[in-house]
């Protein structure tokens, strides 16, 4: 029985083969992904649920994070809809993120126990402020840049610090002159203001549903904690607090943890 003499059967046997995944998506390491599913009421990736946005056509929006180290490969993206488990694929790419050499003094780059214990402490305030719950959603909408000027070190830079290697550049440097103004992209509440051993003067902000920014190496910080401010409002002025090679504004944003790009916030969601 040859399949050229049994078209149907062949085509049967197509229906009938089960299908391991929905629709597909790509991504890059450090993106943002936005996906969608008709009547999603819950979704699932790297193990996590991430935010939903119902759309004014009826399909789902979902939010996703994808931290610059995250490995590449294929990973299943569940689907919670009225008729069940839906399963699409997330196809994650590496990203190219370039050298980055930079030359500090020894003090800013090899630490004795003092030092480390306050690096140490700085990190843990960092993860804890990451991880405060919020009563605010957000948008997912970044007005602007904080600071309109030039990135001199990307986000995912490989960083090589007096000739060793270090953790990923975990958000973009943008180089502006002391004193220039920081406008917050999107509404918030500050979740944390803390002089830093590395990261000098820094000003963490969360905007509700795991999304946060963090800016660093201010010369001045004009908020405090539990400060809510909207769109457009002036948080405090570029410097060269911490470890920093000349004034510039270090623009963190993670997502539920990831370390990632605005660009898709800056987009709005429209890619
Ligand atoms: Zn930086």
């Amino acid at each position: 029985m040859s399949p050229s003499r049994y078209p149907w059967l062949l085509l049967l046997l197509l229906l009938a083969a089960p299908s391991a995944y929905g629709q597909e998506w790509r991504a890059t390491q450090g993106d943002i992904a936005v996906l969608t599913h008709q009547g999603a009421t819950s979704v699932t990736v790297f193990g996590q649920p991430w935010p939903l946005r119902p759309q004014a056509d009826g399909t789902v929006q979902a939010w996703v994070g994808v931290d610059i180290a995250r490995k590449p490969g294929d990973y299943p993206v569940r689907w919670r809809d009225g008729n069940g488990i839906a399963t699409d694929r997330l196809t994650i790419q590496p990203g190219h993120f370039r050298l980055s050499r930079i030359t500090v003094k020894k003090s800013m780059a090899v630490f004795d126990r003092d030092q480390l214990k306050r690096i140490r402490h700085d990190q843990q305030l960092l993860r804890d402020s990451y991880r405060k719950q919020l009563d605010i959603h957000s948008d997912f909408h970044f007005i602007g840049k904080p600071v309109n000027s030039i990135v001199s070190t990307p986000l995912g830079a490989r960083r090589i610090v007096n000739g060793e290697p270090r953790s990923p550049h975990s958000g973009i440097d943008i180089a502006a002159p002391a004193g220039t103004p920081i406008t917050l992209p999107a509404a918030g509440v500050v979740l944390l203001t803390a002089a830093m051993y590395l990261n000098g003067n820094t000003v963490v902000v969360g905007h509700g549903d795991g999304l946060v920014e963090i800016f660093s190496h201010l010369q001045k910080t004009d908020v405090h904690e539990g400060d809510k401010l909207p769109a457009g409002a002036i948080i405090g002025e570029v410097g060269a607090t911490g470890r920093a090679t000349g004034p510039h504004l270090h623009w963190g944003v993670r997502f539920a943890g990831a370390r990632v790009s605005p660009d898709a916030l800056l987009q709005g969601g429209k890619q």
